[in-house]
């Protein structure tokens, strides 16, 4: 912008702070700021619709009835509370479950500021021009996208103009003529908020901070009565993305160009680097013997299964696969699924239903979370791995149908559940046990058939899920349980019933895969070695680490520190992930270690030097 042009708002603008209907202020405080263009979000504007009121009452119930529909409870009590917002420069922020106010200074209010339009009429080229509709739109489209914010309330506090509005991305901008009396100077705007308390600062840092161009402003149509225009479907979702940005929460991918061994070259890099992220902990991703069995099956079966297994995709070699599933694990029967992931869903919506019970640890996989609410089941869930709370809570609801469910190695943390307990727990008040061997499965127990030869029990819990696609080296998802379990969800599972199943040759990697961990124990051991001694290697080098697993988890409690050690380790030739919310809670961003028994104690012994020589650096030990 041109030097003058500057000047000119400048000094349109303390005549307007001087000038305010709602006083003389405290101070004026004018920043004029070179902003860097990438740092700018891009809106398109609310559509907008206009609602013809004739009174100030018809204005308010239009809004409690806008907000119902919103799903807001409140809503009459919230357009009172506007009267508290008169005497505010800024806006009250509320808390539309709790109805509380968040704004940090109750005195003044919270202000939306750094936004503006990129102006395209000729009216306000100047941009000095007082356009109500135009400056309130702006705002309104910058506040609809922030986080947690699902509307705005606001009343003008201009005595000559009686429209207001409320907004949100949901419904657009919809402007209402008549929300207070003519010649009134009383006005205040609500930013109405969902979420969690935690949550605010980052509402109020981007209300505050965020530079925002809100363009495609519609000028206003001279007939008001004209349809709403369609609202802008992807504005939402671009907000979304970039939030994710700010919180360091947008997640990338890694171009592997190898085969998934303990050394993979990644795209964009000279050199191979060290694998310490995979869940191919017996490395039989790439194993000779599994290639060679699944090309024969391949040769002899084709690509794909055709099918579902109840239509035309049944093979013997899933049916192969299933036996020797349940004889590694010492069951009746076996029945696998096309993922892990879509085995927690059917296992979880078959067995439970509308009026019973899931008991689910807080660190089980998101797989087991999303199955319990595809259920419809009450959801109850247990301090991780505390079996005193599992026994408090389950005996509460002794009498009702249900199922305990946990992780059997926990995927984030890499500790072991304790098995005894919550299988006498689930029997002592009549409800399944269910547990997911993902991590657990070639990894624990002395020949990995994992929990229940880990603690050497005589019996095996309820329902025994697993994944194919960890130690194994393939893909799919598995239960293992008693005949009748396995009948039921072969009828009644739908994410059994209406897929198509995996082909032949991930069948036939499977089953080679269980084959060589059932015959080669010492690969098992193996991995049990290298994880204690990667754990003992962290902890010479002041990292505090614990695992029987092979998952090892390094704690660093900072999203944007987390990403950037790995991305430097990354540089330094260690694949390790970065693990950030929602796959943990905030606060306990980790690095998540996974050891292979194809590993090396020299390369796990530098490892553990880089990793310390880079959170040494970081300050994170
Ligand atoms: N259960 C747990 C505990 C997991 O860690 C995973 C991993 O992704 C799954 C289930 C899903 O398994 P899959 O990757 O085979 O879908």
């Amino acid at each position: 912008m041109e030097r003058e042009k500057v000047d000119m708002i400048v000094s349109h603008l303390v005549e307007r702070a001087l000038h305010h209907s709602k006083g003389a202020p405290d101070f004026i405080n004018i920043k004029v700021e070179k902003v860097k263009e990438d740092t700018i979000l891009h809106l398109q504007a609310l559509p907008v619709s206009t609602h013809t009121t004739k009174t100030p009452e018809e204005g308010r119930e239009l809004i409690v009835e806008i907000l119902t529909g919103q799903g807001i409870a409140h809503g009459r009590k919230i357009v009172d509370l506007i009267e508290q917002a008169f005497d505010l420069r800024g806006a009250l922020l509320l808390n539309v479950d709790t109805m509380q106010r968040l704004d940090p200074d109750q005195q003044r209010g919270l202000r939306a500021t750094n936004m503006d339009a990129i102006r395209q009429n000729r009216d306000s080229q100047d941009g000095i021009t007082k356009n109500h509709y135009q400056e309130a739109l702006v705002l309104a489209t910058k506040v609809a996208h922030a986080p947690n914010i699902v509307g705005e309330i606001c009343i003008s506090d201009d005595p000559n103009y009686t429209t207001g509005y409320f907004a949100s991305q949901a419904t657009g901008y919809i402007r209402i003529t008549h929300i207070k009396a003519m010649g009134s100077a009383k006005g205040g705007r609500i930013f109405l908020y969902r979420g969690n308390q935690e949550d605010v600062q980052r509402t109020i840092n981007y209300l505050q901070k965020q530079y925002v161009l809100v363009e495609h402003i519609q000028e206003l149509p001279r007939n008001s009565a004209v349809p709403a225009p369609l609202p802008d479907k992807w504005g939402w979702i671009e907000t979304e993305l970039f939030n994710l940005k700010q919180n360091h929460l947008f997640r990338k991918m890694q171009r592997l160009e190898t085969a998934q061994r303990c050394l993979v070259h990644c795209h964009g890099q000279e050199k191979d680097i060290l694998m310490l992220a995979s869940n191919s902990y017996l490395g039989l991703t790439a194993d000779e013997r599994i290639i060679t069995y699944t090309k024969q099956v391949m040769d002899i079966f084709g690509a794909g299964s055709g099918g579902s297994r109840m239509t035309t995709g049944n093979y013997p070699i899933h049916e192969m696969l299933e036996s020797r599933l349940a004889e590694f694990k010492e069951t009746e029967a076996a029945i696998v699924f096309n993922s892990g992931y879509v085995a927690n869903l059917a296992i979880l919506s078959s067995c439970c239903t509308k009026g019973d019970v899931i008991f689910s640890d807080e660190l089980n996989h998101a797989s087991i979370i999303d199955g319990c609410r595809l259920s419809g089941a009450e959801i109850i869930i247990y301090r991780h791995n505390d079996m005193r709370d599992l026994k408090e809570k389950t005996a509460r609801y002794q009498g009702r149908r249900g199922v305990i469910v946990s992780d059997a190695v926990f995927s984030m943390d890499g500790d072991i559940v304790n098995l005894p307990e919550l299988m006498r727990i689930a029997d002592t008040y009549g409800f399944l046990s269910m547990i997911d061997e993902a991590h657990a499965t070639g990894v624990i127990g002395r020949t990995g058939r994992g929990t229940v030869e880990h603690y050497g029990l005589q019996k095996n819990p309820d329902i025994l899920m697993g994944t194919l696609s960890k130690a194994v080296g393939s893909e799919g998802g598995f239960v293992c349980g008693s005949r009748i379990l396995v009948d039921f969800l072969r009828n009644k599972s739908r994410g059994f019933i209406f897929t198509t199943s995996l082909s032949p040759a991930t069948m036939a990697a499977s089953y080679k895969g269980l084959d060589i961990i059932a015959s080669h124990p010492e690969l098992v051991e193996k991995l049990q070695q290298n994880a204690a001694w990667f754990c003992e290697a962290l902890r010479e080098n002041g990292i505090g680490v614990y695992s029987e697993t092979a998952i090892i988890p390094i704690v660093i409690g900072d999203a944007e520190k987390a990403l950037r050690i790995a991305e430097k380790l990354f540089h330094q030739g260690y694949f390790i992930s970065a693990i950030r919310y929602p796959t943990v809670k905030k606060g306990s961003e980790r690095l998540r270690a996974a050891v292979m028994a194809t590993h090396t104690k020299e390369e796990l012994t530098r490892g553990a030097e880089v990793i310390s020589q880079l959170l040494y650096e970081e300050n994170v030990i």
